[in-house]
């Protein structure tokens, strides 16, 4: 849009930033036939982070629906360059050292899971390294892999060509336009106020970059992210002229990557010590308001570590000048996984945080964005990355600045499953946590929640158990399998109060939750309903258990890291149907003991007057009870496959139900077990878990959980249409379970499935089953080789590993264990 011209007074969408963020959102938005789109940017296109990156392009990450975004973003970086908006892509490769076993190992793992969607990344030996990237030192280098399509570009031309792309297809973009408000009325973005007038909208797209907290704030929406410091340097021309350039260098356990910059280097890094600019555990972050086209001053004592390391690998950076130092701030997050998606503001969308891997994402981020508000969700499951994956807590500036200066420290660590973050702990505790504490407990965080992984006490009681080979073995302990052992032949008590709980209440409750379950929840006062959420194309969007606690009451409980997104989803279903519903969050008001196992019933007879029989206490019911003294609501459902209650009470009787509930049993041989054991106990029932087994992208039918599916009840359901067209159309993959011959080989998720030499499906979760005796994986197969007895390979850390789909559930088919008088 020329700088004379007016703005418009209102358009449909507005998208704030005008860096690579927003260039793409818009081109993406014209793509999907957006015409009504405008674009403001407060100074000039690409002067906030996006100018001053260093531009490497590498598509691998440790989340495979990331990897897909920025393959998608590399056939796109092609196109440009091909096109009429030439940009400079210099597709040369990149090439993963690594310095330490333990990364050879996270490589090959990488490798066998990046086949499963066609990323051409292989191993390659020391020597070949050295051959692509002849500047290297290879002492201690033990491996490398290679991908030929990684690459750099330039960051301002993409991000000038995305945005001429956008105008092409008829986007206006008003640089020189700061946005300085946002109104929001009923729950709905409605209007933006900028500098130069008001536009009334319908969807803004908040792509500010490490302005889009402060962005954010103007909507009364928290966007958790920290404008970080992070620097590289271009050294002066020493390279001879070559054909080709040098492949990207990445050397993780050095903290340092590589590309050729004309005839000399670029190298930056993940320092130890980082910086953050402008936040502080106090204050959130104020970026100065002329804070455009600039740069931080250089910071040589914080670079030195990375510097050094650089000389270790490449001997030629002692001696060759440095041209310039590059400090430049950017948007880093709490877990280094970005800000995308519809925030709790109906048509207020975010697409920040891109933690110094925008450009390699650019494209994948506009695209996943456009779908989001064109089609009401994206194509890809990128939970990881939802703006509501964050709790209230990281509306503490100092919770969000710690957790992320840890994020970035550890950037290039390998993440092993299990390893746990240190920053910001303990936060959310149990009123039991005492009693976890002082009897040896290892604990696990998930949201902000200190959750027993098992208890080091029962290691000993477990000493016949080996443990599993390989990473699968780390964070490990005897424990896990005699608290599991104890469960299933006694009983096990587990403090799951870190679930999350919702309570929807009012008139409309009940038309409100059977319009979004897929399952009949309008049932009797007490019962207790399985079921998912979906979204309009049939996918899962949530998995919950629902109870009707009154006429107008319904209580849902969800995984400890769901609460927010789950409470988001439901409360955008009952904006959209205009429901008389409250949904509240009622999480920290109840705690939740789980007593599982033969003996349960036993020894909670003890304390309680009700009569426990399964005449009296039905399966999927739930009852007001007392327990020793403590007013409880009592569920009979199970996580376990045994027969057992959830026991939810008010917070402040929970140390004094724990202990009574443990005092009850010892004499019977209970045990106190964490989730550990639970897991295991789970894969042995076929319990799926949201965000693994079940996500957006997967079906009910596909997951096997069609039994929960009502097609018939009045009125439908969100989602129905898609999975009627999905029947139709015949199931393509079912998800199944797997056995592994070898027992010590455990699966981590996301490995390879072979069915003769045909990559057939990715494991979504697995683990060990001490019962059963078997390593378990669950696997999406077709439906054609997902029958009971098809022999199928896995492949760990690049061994292929026998297996056979099995019949589920592997442990009590016939449920007699649940149901035991
Ligand atoms: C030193 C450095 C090296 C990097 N190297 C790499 C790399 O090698 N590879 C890689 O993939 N990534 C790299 N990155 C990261 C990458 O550059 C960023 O992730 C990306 O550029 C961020 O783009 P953005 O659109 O989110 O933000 P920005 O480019 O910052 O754009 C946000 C825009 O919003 C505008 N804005 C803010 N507030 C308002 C308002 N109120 N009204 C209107 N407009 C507003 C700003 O002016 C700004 O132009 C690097 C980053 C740095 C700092």
């Amino acid at each position: 849009m020329p700088a004379d011209q007016q703005l418009p007074d209102a358009v449909r969408i507005v998208i704030i930033g005008g860096g690579v963020g927003g260039a793409s959102v818009a081109y993406h938005l014209s793509e999907l036939g957006e015409r009504d789109v405008l674009l403001v940017e407060r100074d000039e296109l690409t002067s906030g982070s996006t100018f001053h990156s260093a531009g490497l392009v590498g598509q691998l990450r440790a989340d495979p629906a990331l990897t897909r975004m920025n393959m998608y973003s590399v056939e796109l970086y092609r196109k440009l360059l091909a096109g009429e908006h030439a940009v400079a892509w210099t597709e040369c490769g990149g090439i993963k050292l690594a310095s330490s076993s333990e990364r050879l190992q996270e490589i090959r793992r990488q490798i066998s899971w990046a086949r499963t969607y066609g990323l051409p990344l292989e191993e390659i030996s020391v020597r070949e390294a050295a051959e692509l990237f002849p500047l290297i030192s290879t002492d201690g280098v033990v491996g490398a892999a290679y991908l030929p399509s990684d690459g750099y570009i330039d960051p301002s031309q993409l991000c000038n060509a995305l945005a001429n792309l956008a105008r092409a297809g008829g986007v206006r973009i008003a640089p020189r336009t700061r946005v300085v408000g946002i109104d929001v009325e009923d729950g709905r973005v409605r209007r933006v106020h900028t500098d130069k007038g008001e536009i009334a909208c319908e969807i803004v797209v908040n792509c500010g970059g490490m302005f889009a907290a402060e962005i954010g704030r103007m909507a009364g929406v928290r966007i958790p992210l920290i404008p970080m410091s992070h620097q590289y340097l271009v050294t002066e021309a020493f390279l001879p002229e070559r054909g080709d350039p040098l492949p990207t260098l990445r050397d993780p356990d050095l903290l340092v990557y590589f590309r050729q910059e004309v005839n000399g280097l670029v190298m930056g890094g993940y320092e130890r010590d980082p910086e953050a600019w402008t936040a502080t555990a106090g204050s959130y972050d104020a970026v100065p308001a002329d804070f455009n086209g600039r740069l931080l001053p250089e910071n040589w004592p914080r670079f030195e570590q990375i510097a050094q390391n650089s000389q270790i690998r490449v001997p030629d950076m002692a001696d060759i000048g440095v041209r310039m130092i590059v400090n430049g701030p950017e948007a880093f997050t709490p877990d280094n996984e970005f800000c995308l998606g519809e925030t709790e503001v109906d048509g207020f969308f975010v697409a920040a945080g891109f933690c110094a891997h925008g450009i390699a994402a650019a494209g994948g981020i506009g695209k996943i964005v456009a779908e989001w508000i064109v089609e009401g969700q994206p194509s890809l499951d990128v939970w990881h990355m939802d703006i509501s994956r964050f709790g209230r807590d990281y509306r503490s500036p100092r919770r969000t600045l710690v957790r992320t200066l840890e994020s970035y420290q550890t950037y290039y660590d390998i993440a092993y499953p299990g390893r746990q973050r240190i920053a910001g702990r303990p936060l959310r505790t149990s009123p039991a946590y005492p009693w976890h504490a002082a009897n040896g407990a290892f604990f696990g965080e998930k949201a902000g929640w200190e959750r027993v992984d098992y208890y080091e006490t029962n290691a000993s009681r477990g000493d016949g158990a080996r443990p599993p080979d390989g990473w699968a073995g780390r964070y490990w302990s005897p424990a896990i399998a005699a608290e599991h052992v104890a469960t299933r032949t006694m009983a096990g008590l587990f403090d799951e109060t870190s679930f999350a709980k919702i309570e929807v209440s009012g008139p409309d409750a009940a038309t409100l939750l059977e319009w979004v379950c897929d399952n009949r929840v309008i049932r009797g006062v007490g019962d207790v309903t399985y079921t998912q959420a979906l979204n309009r194309r049939g996918g899962i969007e949530a998995d919950f258990t629902v109870t009707r606690v009154a006429a107008e009451v319904f209580s849902i409980v969800t995984g400890t890291a769901f609460g927010s997104h789950d409470m988001a989803w439901l409360r955008k279903q009952a904006r959209r149907c205009g429901a008389r519903a409250r949904i509240e969050d009622v999480t920290g008001r109840d705690v939740c003991y789980a007593l599982w196992g033969p003996r349960s019933r036993k020894i909670l007879a003890r304390l309680t007057p009700a009569d426990l029989s399964n005449e009296a206490f039905r399966f999927m019911t739930a009852q007001q009870i007392t327990v020793a003294d403590v007013p409880v609501r009592a569920l009979r459902v199970t996580f376990v496959g045994e027969l057992g209650w959830e026991l939810y009470a008010s917070s402040e009787f929970g140390a004094a139900l724990w202990r009574d509930l443990w005092s009850a049993g010892v004499d019977l041989g209970l045990v106190a077990g964490g989730y550990r054991a639970i897991d295991s106990m789970r894969l042995e029932k076929g319990y799926r878990v949201w965000g693994a087994d079940i996500t957006p992208e997967t079906t009910p039918y596909e997951a096997g959980l069609g039994f929960c599916v009502k097609l018939g009840k009045p009125g439908g359901f969100e989602g129905r249409d898609a999975l009627v067209a999905s029947q139709e159309r015949g199931a393509e993959r079912r998800l199944c379970a797997i056995t592994l011959h070898d027992p010590h080989s455990v699966v981590l998720g996301n490995e390879p499935v072979r069915i003769g030499d045909r990559i057939v499906g990715r494991v979504t979760s697995g683990g060990y089953g001490y019962t059963v005796d078997a390593s378990i994986a669950y696997a999406y197969l077709p439906v054609a080789d997902a029958e009971p007895g098809t022999t199928v390979c896995v492949d760990l850390f690049g061994d292929w590993i026998d297996g056979v789909v099995a019949a589920e559930p592997l442990f009590d088919p016939a449920g007699s264990r649940i149901r035991a008088s």
